[in-house]
């Protein structure tokens, strides 16, 4: 990525430079041609080779052995582990990684995921890999769901985040071909690829610094790298004050970068003229809008935060799974409308920061007074879902690192959801076992409706007297709902970053719930993954 054209340049005054890297152009290391679906097992050239094998490791390993023409194997690799173990065979000019699923677990999609992930990581920081790298899909379990998952995770255990280092040699990293000899895996390989690949590109946005990626070069970038099909509009201030959006600019009063609202459109209706009449019945519901928190640095403002602030980069995740998603939706040419909302603000404190008991008039008229300047993400929420209205909604959703409450009530492993429709609500934790990826449903009872009662203007962005934090910053967020729409809340706080490597994933963004969410707006009127 070319972040800064040359060291002078850093030096110079803060202003020039803020000014400089808001006209930087980013561009990030998508590794987009690393991955590849192969019908030939044995290429020229090729160093490493991957097996997972499950259980019966007798045969497969010596199926194995034929094929690649190996005299004789060790004994010890052919018996059966009791628990997970990784084998390497080294031959003369090339490596045999056997990855062998032990009699205590299941050779079910959960399992291989989480194998699979081993595998991916295991490969990209692996010294010897080689050029080119096989992962031999053909001696697994032969579902359509297994085998996306498998390569899905496989692409989000390589990934590591490069781009802010000097000393990575793009040469070095390795290209996987995924092999299978069946046509019919071919399609849902290269589509498992595309949705991984997005997904990485999700994490690398929210993996970069807050010096480098603000409002305006994040902006700038999603411009750029969106289908064609899919519409942009940008809303710079000049834009937000002429609307009102006061909450937004009220968040953002302390920035040095304008504050923004970017509209991503995608109609199925109007991009395929042959479809029109089948999707019409879709549209006639109204679409869908999905609204991401993108705070790109949150100090707390006034309210300011104790201790680390370093991982507060992580706040503009919801957006960037917005930008993800909108980006899937289109590639793929999803049957539906979609809307995809981004209010892109930065939480910072200086003279012109809004402060503790600040009463604003919103989008939508109504008033409110800001009692914890902390309390952020859901006012840039709640002026997106009012200016959701204007498309007449049958759903819309919000995604947001919105409460540390989230975080410690499942320690990250879990997104919390809080909906208005069983069905629907249901459907979205469907969604995600499918994608091994975990919600938990919260309520929304009448009487959270009271904590967001101001005493002096129409509502109070935080209650000091509730203990429910995930449920009050969500009853705020519901008094701006689109009449008429349903509405599913997603706090993603602690499932959007790997604190620490672990066996599947490297530290830092993970970009959970991006897959969650396009299977279950892939699948809006239709059941969800019959095994075929
Ligand atoms: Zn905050």
């Amino acid at each position: 990525m070319d972040l800064i054209s040359s060291k002078k340049k850093l030096s110079k005054q803060s202003k020039q430079q803020s000014k400089q890297q808001s006209k930087q152009q980013i561009k990030l290391n998508s590794l987009k041609n690393y991955f590849e679906v192969s019908n030939k097992n044995i290429l020229t050239k090729v160093k490493t080779y991957v097996y997972v094998i499950c259980h019966d490791v007798s045969k497969q390993i010596k199926n194995i052995q034929n094929a690649h023409k190996i005299k004789s194997i060790p004994k010890t690799f052919l018996k059966t582990p009791e628990s997970d173990d990784i084998r390497t065979l080294y031959l003369d000019d090339s490596q045999i990684i056997f990855y062998i699923i032990g009699k205590t677990q299941r050779c079910d999609v959960e399992h291989l995921y989480y194998s699979y992930g081993i595998v991916g990581k295991m490969i990209s920081d692996l010294e010897n890999s080689g050029k080119y790298v096989i992962v031999n899909l053909n001696n697994q379990n032969e579902d359509s769901l297994s085998i996306r998952n498998s390569v899905i995770s496989y692409v989000l255990g390589f990934y590591r985040f490069i781009d802010l280092k000097t000393d990575v040699s793009m040469e070095k990293i390795p290209k996987t071909y995924f092999y299978t000899s069946k046509i019919k895996n071919k399609l849902i390989i290269k589509s498992a690829i595309e949705e991984a690949l997005i997904q990485n590109e999700v994490r690398s946005l929210v993996n970069l610094p807050a010096n480098i990626l603000n409002t305006e070069t994040y902006s700038k970038y999603i411009q750029i790298n969106i289908p064609s099909n899919l519409k942009c509009k940008i809303m710079n201030e000049k834009d937000l004050k002429k609307h009102g959006f006061n909450l937004i600019l009220a968040v953002n009063a302390g920035s040095k970068f304008e504050a923004k609202m970017v509209v991503l459109e995608y109609n199925s209706n109007k991009s395929s003229g042959k479809k029109e009449k089948r999707s019409e019945k879709i549209s006639e519901k109204g679409p869908v809008v999905i609204v991401g928190k993108g705070v790109m640095f949150d100090s707390g403002g006034y309210s300011i935060k104790i201790g680390d602030m370093s991982d507060m980069k992580y706040d503009m995740t919801g957006s960037a799974i917005v930008y993800g998603l909108m980006k899937m939706i289109a590639e793929s040419k999803v049957e539906g409308h979609f809307i995809g909302l981004l209010p892109l603000v930065e939480n910072m404190v200086s003279s012109k920061s809004i402060r503790p008991g600040d009463v604003v008039k919103s989008y939508s008229g109504k008033t409110v007074e800001i009692v914890d300047t902390d309390a952020e993400g859901r006012l840039i929420i709640a002026e997106s879902m009012s200016y959701a209205e204007k498309w007449k909604p049958s759903l819309c959703i919000d995604i947001a690192t919105l409460t540390g409450q989230a975080v410690t009530l499942f320690d990250g492993k879990s997104s919390i959801l809080i909906g208005t429709n069983n069905t629907m609500n249901q459907k979205m934790i469907q969604s995600g076992i499918v994608n091994q990826e975990k919600i938990w449903e919260l309520p929304m009872w009448e009487s959270y409706l009271q904590y967001t009662k101001s005493n002096i203007a129409d509502y109070k962005s935080y209650p000091l007297e509730s203990k429910g934090q995930i449920i009050s910053a969500a009853a705020f967020i519901y008094n701006f709902v689109p009449k008429g729409s349903e509405w599913i809340h997603l706090d993603i706080a602690g499932v959007e970053e790997v604190r620490y490597d672990y066996e599947t994933r490297h530290n830092g963004a993970s970009g959970e719930i991006l897959r969650t969410l396009y299977t279950f707006l892939s699948h809006l009127r239709k059941p969800i993954y019959a095994n075929k």
